[in-house]
């Protein structure tokens, strides 16, 4: 049993990342956001980094061979042993085919699978209005969820920026692509019974009491 291998799946723009600070506060599991790993790498210029900036620049997938080895190199670390929250991965089929080959290697496999739902002329606005803490990369909103003071993160008292890929453009491929490449995971995990539709219109707290009502309670 895996009740607490998680996967948050959804659109961009969903509230993944939004949610995901509320999801490790409850059940005490690891954030594992693969696209915080890459912009990670990118920061730093590592070969990969600057490899992976390609792709993120124009709203396309970077390729599965490098996503996956990120995945499976931080599943092995010992933080993960009682579950995770894993939030931008899988993104496509072979993702998920070969996570859940990394997960039954070790006995285990996904415990639940949270699609947050939301329109797409809400992702744009929530998108092109984002702001993400260059620190703790918590995300805000400049006027749903405006910080106490502009430019700086109400947790950590970093520097907001905006995203090289919040514009409206990249925003319109990266929607794209999630219909083409993404949103056949929901019937993915469908056939495994393990996925809870949640409507992400809704306010945040709203959204968390819906995901956690799904994950069930603290063990
Ligand atoms: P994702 O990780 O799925 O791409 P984020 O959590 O970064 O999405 O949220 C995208 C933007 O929408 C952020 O600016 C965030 O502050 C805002 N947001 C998140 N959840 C909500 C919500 N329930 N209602 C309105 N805005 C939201
Ligand atoms: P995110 O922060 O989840 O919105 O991801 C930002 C960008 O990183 C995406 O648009 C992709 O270019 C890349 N990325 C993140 N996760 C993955 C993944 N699982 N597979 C392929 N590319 C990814």
């Amino acid at each position: 049993m895996a009740q607490f291998d998680l996967i948050i799946l959804g659109p961009p723009g969903a509230g993944k990342g939004t949610q995901a600070s509320g999801i490790v506060e409850t059940y005490g599991v690891p954030h594992i956001s693969t696209g915080d790993m890459l912009r990670d790498a990118v920061k730093n210029q590592t070969a990969m980094g600057l490899e992976a900036k390609k792709y993120m620049d124009k709203g396309e997938l970077v390729p599965d061979e490098v996503v996956i080895g990120i995945v499976r190199d931080r599943l092995q670390q010992p933080d993960t042993s009682k579950g995770f929250l894993l939030d931008g991965f899988p993104r496509t089929i072979p993702q998920a085919e070969a996570l859940d080959q990394m997960l039954a290697g070790i006995e285990r496999n996904v415990g639940k699978v949270i699609a947050i739902l939301v329109n797409d002329e809400a992702l744009v606005k929530r998108l092109t209005g984002r702001r993400i803490c260059r620190d703790c990369q918590a995300p805000v909103h400049v006027v749903f969820n405006p910080p106490k003071v502009e430019g700086i993160c109400d947790k950590c008292g970093g520097e907001l920026y905006q995203r090289d890929d919040d514009t409206e453009a990249t925003v319109r491929n990266r929607l794209e692509v999630y219909r083409q490449q993404t949103e056949p995971l929901i019937e993915y995990y469908d056939k495994q019974s393990v996925i809870a539709r949640i409507d992400g219109d809704q306010a945040p707290g709203a959204v968390l009491e819906d995901v956690k009502a799904a994950i069930g309670p603290v063990l």
